[in-house]
């Protein structure tokens, strides 16, 4: 058992045992719980709160801190799936002597940068006034090997490397 779920039977069981005060105990705890009671009232759990009220007190008390503990798993379980999607996978990708920037969302989606990068100096490849791409280091005076690139190369080059990261990322497999 959770420490926390630990806390909240024994505060429940000590501040409201024994009295039908308990249901205000049960949505006071929803509500630091984080919103839980709204949750209770949207399921139309309320009737069946006003029937455990009225049956005998060990059996309600039970019941009552039973759903305080599904609030309280769910809200955490949705929290971890919330970060799980949020998992992304940034990496660079070689095809065709250049470099590209993929970011695979981990939920069946990704994205490739259009601008490729320099394969030897993981930079980005720079745009310049005549339209060619190059490395960025080439401006710099010093000079890089990496292919440059005329505007009208470019579309191509990036459906191939669209098709290369989407082998990567799903490596689909055949069905007989
Ligand atoms: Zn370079």
């Amino acid at each position: 058992m959770q420490p926390l779920q630990k806390l909240f039977q024994d505060w429940v069981k000590k501040v409201f045992s024994d009295s039908h005060a308990s249901i205000v105990g049960i949505i006071i705890a929803s509500i630091f719980v984080g919103g839980g009671s709204v949750y209770l009232f949207a399921k139309g759990l309320w009737d069946l709160f006003i029937q455990i009220m009225h049956s005998p007190t060990p059996l309600w008390i039970t019941t009552s801190v039973c759903i305080v503990f599904v609030i309280v798993y769910n809200k955490k379980a949705s929290r971890i799936n919330s970060r799980k999607t949020h998992q992304i996978d940034i990496f660079l990708m070689e095809d065709n002597g250049l470099k590209w920037k993929v970011t695979d969302f981990k939920n069946g989606a990704f994205d490739i940068e259009q601008r490729p990068y320099c394969i030897s100096h993981d930079t980005r490849y720079f745009n310049t006034p005549g339209g060619q791409y190059m490395c960025s280091e080439n401006i710099g005076g010093a000079s890089c090997k990496s292919p440059i690139i005329e505007r009208e190369e470019l579309p191509s080059l990036y459906e191939f490397a669209k098709i290369k990261a989407e082998k990567q990322i799903y490596n689909y497999q055949t069905k007989r």
